[in-house]
């Protein structure tokens, strides 16, 4: 009798250990798993970084191999700030070039830092608003790293 008790319980010691084996096991893939995602942002983010540096340094004069992507990068920035000119026209403000706050578009001064704001010419504000993929999301802000 006793001898069926001692084999249970290895049997049960035995699989213990094989359960806390592969827990064991599945904390080091994960905490693994963690550090590669970790590793590979950082990458990313660097990569990011990178980028940002030679668009400034070189977006008037890229190199042939990658003349595509820094012209697309320019005419991108060049949308958004038209299409954020038309996003103020609909909602009836004007930017401020002194402190860049939007106003009223009757205001003649900025409600925040009190410069007279240029108004601009009619015709700039009624353009037809162009939809080049406009569903796609353009990041432009730093990444957190
Ligand atoms: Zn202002």
């Amino acid at each position: 009798m006793n001898d069926i008790f001692d084999k249970v319980g290895k049997t049960l010691s035995e699989t213990g250990k094989v359960v806390g084996e592969k827990a064991r096991m599945a904390g080091d893939f994960a905490k693994l798993n963690a550090r590669i995602i970790s590793s590979e942002r950082s990458i990313s983010d660097t990569y990011y970084v990178l980028g940002k540096y030679y668009y400034d340094t070189c977006k008037d004069k890229p190199d042939e191999e990658i003349a595509e992507a820094v012209n697309g990068i320019t005419a991108s920035l060049e949308a958004i700030v038209e299409m954020k000119a038309q996003l103020r026209a609909l909602k009836g403000v004007i930017l401020c070039a002194s402190c860049g706050v939007d106003s009223p578009m009757e205001n003649n001064y900025c409600g925040k830092c009190g410069a007279f704001i240029e108004k601009p010419k009619k015709e700039e504000f009624e353009g037809e608003i162009v939809d080049e993929g406009a569903s796609e999301e353009i990041i432009v802000d730093e990444p957190i790293v």
